[in-house]
């Protein structure tokens, strides 16, 4: 009798499969999966009608719609997620519009270092660097470190050297120099005891891919903080934090004031939430910014694409400049709603 019960224990538990095979399928079946998708972001903060004007929304619109495009025309081409991560990233690190490459924010000393990671979510392989003030665009270090490297993470010296190695374009660190930013600086630390805007804060650029193969991507590349202590890195060129691909969930690309995000391992904790407690993309991103991270007074927001290519675009700041692409349709966001 109590052999009977135990293998009827058995024969249900069978019958349930684990709750990370069972979810994943679930989600699966409840939407139908796309060919491709991705979404871009380009920093979140205090970003409301108000505070912008039109020619800066137009040009900001601009680019964001150039990478939308340049991305869509990889994927429909069939190019690797990893690929199509860096060349969009690259429109947007060349724009001075956002707070990477070209357009890197000062840091107290009033030099740009920029920090950049890059995910493949086929093999969990990854790539970072972090304080790097000579590489034109440091998504490609990121990837450099990635693909021709024992390592995952560069930083300071020893990553601009390496991506000299490497081959990638190095500019002197007055090609960082813009105008605007220097600006903010000096606004920035003329104000240095009262309480700083969020855009005066920070602002950074992402991008994640789901590509025809069904592969993740995940990148993401910043100046940083405003008026940051030198050698300050935040959340964005660390893997888990910042930036995480993962084929079995989702790739997410982070913004905001990276100490939090670095705290509460927000790009790996929405990954998380997936795997082991079933959630889906929709809401493990909302948890971690609307609830765990707001709760915490961490300010910013996320793209994330998941294996469906579902996409979700949180955050918890008045605005956040960021586009998506699936087949068929295409948009640039900025506001709330
Ligand atoms: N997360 C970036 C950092 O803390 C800044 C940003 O996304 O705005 O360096």
């Amino acid at each position: 009798m109590r052999l009977s019960i135990f293998f009827l224990f058995l024969f249900l538990c069978s019958c349930d499969p684990s709750s990370n095979e069972r979810t994943i399928t679930n989600m699966n079946a409840k939407t139908e999966k796309l060919p491709y998708a991705m979404v871009i972001h380009g920093g979140a903060g205090t970003i409301t009608k108000a505070n912008m004007t039109p020619e800066k929304e137009a040009a900001i619109t601009k680019v964001m719609t150039e990478a939308l495009e340049k991305g869509e025309t990889l994927l429909k081409a069939g190019t690797d997620g990893v690929e199509v991560v860096e060349q969009v990233i690259h429109i947007l690190e060349n724009s001075p519009l956002f707070n990477a490459g070209k357009g890197a924010v000062f840091n107290f000393d009033g030099k740009n270092e920029m920090d950049a990671s890059i995910m493949n979510g086929k093999d969990l392989m990854a790539g970072a660097v972090g304080g790097v003030s000579t590489i034109k665009n440091p998504i490609s270090a990121a990837k450099a470190v990635m693909q021709k490297s024992d390592h995952v993470m560069l930083s300071g010296k020893g990553a601009d050297v390496f991506a000299k190695e490497q081959g990638l374009e190095i500019v002197d660190p007055s090609y960082f120099f813009t105008e605007n930013r220097k600006k903010s600086l000096e606004r920035v630390k003329a104000k240095a005891k009262k309480k700083l805007t969020e855009q005066e804060k920070h602002g950074t650029v992402g991008c994640v891919v789901l590509d025809k193969n069904g592969n993740l991507a995940a990148g993401t590349s910043t100046g940083g903080m405003t008026n940051k202590r030198w050698n300050r890195i935040g959340d964005s060129p660390i893997i888990g934090a910042g930036t995480y691909a993962n084929n079995n969930t989702c790739a997410v690309s982070c913004t905001g004031h990276g100490e939090y995000f670095i705290r509460y391992a927000v790009a790996y904790d929405v990954s998380a939430m997936m795997e082991y407690k079933g959630s889906s993309l929709e809401n493990a991103t909302n948890e971690i910014i609307h609830n765990k991270l707001k709760k915490a007074g961490g300010t910013g927001g996320l793209i994330a694409v998941d294996a469906d290519g579902n996409i979700a675009m949180p955050f918890n700041t008045e605005g956040m400049y960021r586009g998506y692409v699936k087949p068929g349709k295409k948009e640039v966001l900025i506001y709330k709603n």
